[in-house]
């Protein structure tokens, strides 16, 4: 098997083989079948964690190790399998210009220059399904992703709700729901322009991405309206994040062809209650909404 654009580069930390030159990946002649064998049985996954547990057990026959890792921080992934032992090889995959990652092996006893060797010769069969996994795995995100903030959008926050909801029930965990309108919005596009309206949806976004906490789970559910779910949050909790979205959107200034522009925005918390489901807890937190509306905007309320 032939991979002329493969480079991979190792290291073993866990000793004294440290920075190896690059070495341009090409399966020796006496590895192609095995190589050949196990590229056969990872092309029958896209999923990237199945595929890298599959590579783990194609390389156990010929290479007992203690775990795999798999890093990719562009798209932000990061796998392991397996306990971390004392000797560790990394090897950076790239393919051309794209970097496909970084594969780390390790193991008690240390890798040998052969056990380098043969490594290579089988990380070669894992390069094109672990781009294919790659290009699968962004096409999935993009499904769930609004294009003009980069957040979640509606259809990945109805999944969030879908799993969050089954996970607070079974850890009997509380669970809120905040949705976050922007006010007179209409009147920003009308006065300034579509684009600064689109501006001030990009500004908003990062104000409140800033504000929570990182296993919060924040979509643009539609045109100027956001949601956040909150895990493990009660009402005290969710009530006070509001406090502090509203005083945060309250504060933002954003410039738009040399004219300042400032916003407000008004917000609805709605807690998990037994009787709740999906479309219930939703609803709670829109009729809260509706009523930080009715009562004079750029403010929170609360449902029962
Ligand atoms: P309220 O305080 O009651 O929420 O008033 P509002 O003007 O924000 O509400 P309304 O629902 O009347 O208007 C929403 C506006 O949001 C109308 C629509 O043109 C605008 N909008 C929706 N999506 C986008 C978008 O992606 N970009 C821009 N620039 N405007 C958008
Ligand atoms: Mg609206
Ligand atoms: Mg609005």
């Amino acid at each position: 098997m032939r991979a002329a654009e493969l480079r991979v580069t190792m290291n073993d930390t866990g000793d004294s083989v440290e920075n190896l030159p690059a070495v341009t990946g090409e399966t020796a002649p006496a590895s192609q079948g095995r190589a050949l064998e196990i590229l056969a049985v990872l092309q029958t996954t896209l999923e990237l964690d199945k595929l890298i547990e599959l590579f783990s057990g194609e390389l156990q026959k010929t290479l007992p190790h203690d775990s795999i890792g798999y890093e990719n921080p562009v798209q932000d992934i990061e796998l392991d399998i397996g306990a971390r032992a004392r000797h560790s090889c990394t090897y950076r995959l790239v393919v051309g210009e794209e970097s496909l990652g970084r594969i780390t092996l390790t193991r008690a006893r240390r890798f040998s220059t052969e056990d380098v060797a043969a490594i290579e010769n089988l990380l070669v069969s894992l390069v094109y399904p672990l781009r294919n996994a790659l290009a699968h795995q962004r096409a999935l995100e993009s499904a769930l992703k609004d294009a003009l903030t980069g957040l979640y959008n509606r259809a990945a926050m109805t999944n969030a709700l879908h799993r969050e909801i089954r996970l607070a029930r079974r850890h009997k965990a509380p669970l809120s729901l905040l949705m976050l309108d922007i006010d007179r919005f209409k009147h920003i596009n009308d006065s300034y322009g579509h684009a600064a309206g689109d501006t001030a949806l990009k500004v908003l976004a990062a104000c409140v991405a800033n504000c929570i906490r990182n296993t919060d789970v924040l979509a643009r559910f539609g045109g100027e309206e956001f949601a956040v779910l909150l895990n493990s949050t009660e009402r005290k909790g969710a009530l006070l994040l509001a406090e502090r979205i509203c005083a945060a959107a309250r504060a933002l200034r954003f410039s738009h062809n040399g004219t300042e522009i400032g916003l407000t925005v008004s917000l609805g918390v709605a807690t998990l209650q037994d009787p709740d489901d999906e479309k219930t807890l939703f609803e709670r937190a829109d009729q809260a909404l509706y009523r930080a509306k009715h009562n004079g905007r750029d403010r929170v309320e609360c449902a029962d």
